[in-house]
């Protein structure tokens, strides 16, 4: 049974420019990259979910205007951006990329031995995400781990929002829902 490996938002509108980015982020991109590769080898399934909107997406009345469709915010970052062949990418206009259909079909149609996550932003996309796919799995009895890995997450920084405050915060928060943290 293969591994499924999720790369959450490591595009340009979080990490590189935008109103939501901060390149701080940057500091998790070796560790992604290094998952990546060894998920190739092992020929486990790589997902990457891309934030995209569309202009006036719901989602704008809670966060500033990022990630708008046929823009470079929505593009993975360029370390990443040359695995785009062996990943499958899933362009969302939420937070979590858990709604989306291709995610949908992708568990529908198969079963993994572990779920491993990365990307950004902890407490937001990867966060909502996680607890989504627990939610799932313990409703349908599904023995699939789920693992957030430690160096290969983080969040930003902004006024009222400290980023290894907030980023410790929802690794422990993960923890508490059955999620582990590597
Ligand atoms: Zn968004």
């Amino acid at each position: 049974m293969r591994s499924l490996l999720v790369v959450v938002d490591m595009v340009n509108g979080f990490v590189n420019f935008g109103n939501l980015a901060d390149s701080k982020i940057n500091k998790i991109t070796p560790k992604i990259e290094s998952l990546i590769k060894e998920s190739i080898l092992e020929k486990n399934k790589i997902v990457a979910f891309c934030d995209c909107h569309e202009k006036n997406d719901i989602e704008f009345e809670t966060y500033p205007e990022h990630c708008l469709k046929g823009t470079k915010e929505c593009e993975l970052i360029p370390e990443l951006k040359v695995f785009k062949n062996d990943m499958q990418i899933i362009n969302k206009p939420t937070t979590n990329g858990f709604v989306t259909t291709a995610f949908q079909e992708i568990i529908k149609n198969e079963q993994f031995e572990k779920v491993v996550v990365c990307g950004c932003c902890t407490d937001i996309c990867v966060q909502n995400f996680c607890a989504s796919l627990k939610e799932y799995f313990d409703n349908k009895n599904i023995d699939t781990k789920i693992m957030v890995v430690k160096d290969g997450v983080y969040t930003f920084d902004s006024p009222n929002h400290n980023a290894e405050e907030c980023n410790s915060r929802a690794l422990t928060e993960m923890e508490n829902l059955g999620i582990e943290v590597i």
